[in-house]
């Protein structure tokens, strides 16, 4: 571990005790009527000389060197009380939070989640659970996790779908029920008759299975139109919303109502 690394990890865990953590979140929206299906929880770091700094960066760290699980718990109740402040104020949407899947590993995970819905008065249904596939860990061999978690109630995603070890074949056997295509099957979508071939088969396959299909990334108008054609359910990215702090949301839902017939206004005929 370098020095850099060592200093960085000992003021994330002085971040973490001292409240130095945000979330911030990123919408989900009907790729159909554009209303507001989820909201994604993304983890922020403000370091006071460094700046923000972005969670590729620590993440991983915190991974490698024991703060994962505490960092994954402060993300969930912090998402999960912020979805009680929402409803409070009549915006009733459901909530997605990162998991590292290492943090699946710990065996009482899933009955930790469960009491931790309780005791903040959010019904497990309304909590989605977004995993990546890791480079070591296939997600195959959490399935007893996985499976638990679905039992209860709670949703799981697989996000960064196209990047990691699960093909569409896997994808049978794991009890997903959500998977979200990686920005990198989304950027040429408009152009590349390749990735508009890769992307109707990954939806039709997951629509077989009973998965609803949300893709990431969404920058552009044609990206948008490329994917309502495909029939994608859900759409996200900076076309739609860039991540939010926690106190904007009420005022991007009904500025975003105007602004969605705006984005899906068919291509005016040059004259
Ligand atoms: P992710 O879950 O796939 O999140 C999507 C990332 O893409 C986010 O970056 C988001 O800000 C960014 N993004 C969203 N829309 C667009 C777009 O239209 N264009 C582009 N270019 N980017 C877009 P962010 O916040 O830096 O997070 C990166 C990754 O870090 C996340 O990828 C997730 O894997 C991980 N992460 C974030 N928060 C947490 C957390 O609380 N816990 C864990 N374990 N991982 C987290
Ligand atoms: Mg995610
Ligand atoms: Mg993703
Ligand atoms: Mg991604």
């Amino acid at each position: 571990m370098n020095k850099e690394d060592v200093r960085l990890l000992d003021e994330l865990e002085r971040a973490l005790r001292q409240g130095g953590l945000r979330l911030a979140y990123q919408p989900k929206v009907d790729a159909l009527d554009g209303s507001l299906v989820r909201v994604e929880a993304l983890m922020r770091w403000t370091h006071p000389e460094l700046g923000a700094v972005p969670p590729a960066r620590f993440v991983p760290l915190a991974e490698m060197h024991g703060l994962i699980d505490g960092l994954t718990q402060w993300a969930l109740r912090t998402a999960l009380r912020q979805w009680r402040v929402w409803k409070n104020a009549g915006l009733d949407t459901s909530v997605a939070v990162n998991i590292s899947a290492m943090s699946l590993e710990q065996l009482d995970f899933p009955d930790l989640v469960e009491r931790l819905c309780r005791a903040l008065d959010v019904p497990v249904d309304r909590l989605v659970l977004e995993l990546t596939e890791g480079a070591t860990q296939p997600l195959i061999n959490l399935m007893d996790t996985l499976t638990r978690f679905r039992i209860k109630g709670v949703g799981l995603a697989l996000d960064d779908f196209g990047t990691g070890y699960s093909g569409l074949i896997q994808l049978r056997k794991l009890p997903f029920n959500e998977i979200k295509i990686d920005r990198q099957f989304v950027t040429d979508l408009p152009t590349s008759r390749d990735d508009q071939v890769i992307v109707r088969s990954v939806i039709e396959l997951a629509h077989g299975l009973g998965l609803q299909v949300t893709a990431e990334g969404v920058e552009t108008v044609e990206q948008l139109a490329a994917l309502r054609d495909l029939g994608c359910d859900l759409i996200q990215g900076y076309l739609v919303a860039h991540p939010l702090e926690a106190g904007e949301l009420v005022a991007w839902a009904s500025r975003h109502k105007r602004r969605w017939k705006l984005l899906i206004r068919p291509p005016q005929e040059e004259p």
